[in-house]
């Protein structure tokens, strides 16, 4: 006979309903949850697991991590690291976020270079080999030279040291980007990412400049679409945003600097944008310490779009745009530390079940897993996170998580871990 759990739960949110239930059952047989309700009949020789201290959720995702990185510390320094080191960082976080109750990650590595070895991580998570969460993969940063997907960018004062630690994927033309794109998806790539414009983080670029051409993007666009694979966009501006709606994109990341008619763009088209409003916290409600860590070519960047960073969120905040949750921690927090993004979302005014819907219910559809994950219902696998903190009340509910189940196996949590 399957494995069979009962678990009792004090409150439960199920990622459909804006609703916490009382005195609620789940009970999972194998991997999959069977029945969800009052009273549940249990099956002979089911183990009754008491959850009634905790309010139960749908495993949580984070949809935007940079899981090469062991510490957030090393960001600047990650060309001077070995592939394999960087692999290990992969492993080493998503051992860290299923702890902490965010049972699946999309992992967008910073360095990949060459290799394919995040698919051979994701793999042996899948396998068993290792405890982690579930990971849905792009090994590339697709932009052009000096772009803000350029890495080497961090070598400038060096061209001849720069150019050695080009990564492949880095180039310019359409058919150059067809052949990245079709390898990355040959060797497992399970989304495509695009850098169109620069960034905050590096040196030498801004949010405003468009790096890749129209007819880059589109060969990125359709190439991926051909092949079954959704793109997703390093984007901040309403200019560049809006033309990727226009080129048919699904959704995005950032658009931090986003105007009232692209936010009424993204709700006509239903396209999902990924805020990852945490990494501009430390502007938008000025806070020098925090600044201060910053190397101070981001920090100049920040305060130059300060009020646009400020107008863009509050536009997100009240607009009725998909919203996905992911984190995008390179500074300050270690990327695995996803509960952060939850305080940045509830200091932004956002609705608690609006953020936990994002987290688990639409970030399980912006990943195409909507049939197996992010709801707890009947037929879907039993990924299940236990938090004793209230979730509608307090900002740092989620930095303490006490229970984890993935695909029906428990797995010790941080706070377990930590008593
Ligand atoms: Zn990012």
């Amino acid at each position: 006979m399957e494995s069979c759990k009962l678990l009792l739960c004090g409150q439960l949110y199920d990622g459909i309903h804006d609703e916490l239930f009382s005195d609620q059952q789940i009970l999972v047989e194998g991997s999959i949850i069977s029945a969800v309700g009052k009273n549940l009949s249990r099956p002979k020789e089911c183990q009754v697991i008491d959850l009634s201290h905790l309010t139960v959720t749908p495993g949580m995702i984070d949809a935007h991590i940079h899981s090469d990185l062991f510490d957030w510390r090393d960001y600047s320094a990650i060309l001077l690291k070995s592939e394999t080191w960087n692999n290990l960082g992969h492993l080493h976080t998503a051992q860290r976020t299923l702890e902490r109750g965010f049972t699946t990650i999309r992992a967008h590595a910073l360095a990949q270079g060459q290799g394919y070895g995040l698919a051979d991580v994701k793999r042996a998570i899948a396998a068993g080999y290792f405890p982690g969460s579930r990971m849905v993969i792009t090994f590339h940063m697709l932009g052009t030279a000096g772009g803000h997907a350029d890495a080497s960018q961090a070598l400038m004062l060096n061209p001849r040291l720069a150019e050695a630690a080009t990564q492949p994927f880095i180039g310019a033309g359409a058919d150059f980007f067809r052949q990245v794109v079709q390898k990355d998806i040959k060797y497992g790539a399970d989304f495509i990412k695009l850098f169109i414009s620069g960034g905050f983080s590096t040196p030498g670029d801004t949010p405003d400049n468009t790096y890749l051409s129209d007819e880059e993007l589109q060969a990125i666009l359709s190439t991926a679409q051909g092949m079954g694979r959704p793109t997703t966009a390093h984007v901040y501006t309403p200019e560049h945003m809006q033309k990727l709606i226009r080129f048919g994109i699904t959704g995005m990341e950032h658009g931090s600097l986003m105007d009232e008619e692209t936010a009424a763009l993204f709700e006509q088209t239903n396209t999902y944008l990924v805020p990852t409003f945490c990494p501009y916290d430390e502007i938008i409600h000025l806070d020098e310490a925090a600044m201060a860590q910053k190397e101070p070519h981001f920090q100049a960047k920040l305060r130059k779009y300060a009020q646009q960073l400020r107008q863009g969120r509050e536009i997100i905040a009240n607009s009725k745009i998909r919203l996905g949750y992911g984190t995008d921690f390179v500074a300050v927090h270690q990327c695995y530390e996803s509960w952060y993004e939850y305080r940045s979302w509830m200091r932004s005014g956002i609705d608690p079940f609006r953020i936990l819907r994002a987290a688990t219910s639409s970030n399980a559809e912006i990943l195409g897993l909507q049939d197996k994950l992010g709801t707890i219902q009947p037929g879907k696998l039993a990924d299940l996170a236990g938090w004793q903190r209230d979730l509608l009340q307090d900002e740092e509910a989620l930095s303490e998580c006490s229970f984890v189940m993935k695909e029906g196996t428990i797995y010790p949590s941080l706070m377990e871990q930590a008593r």
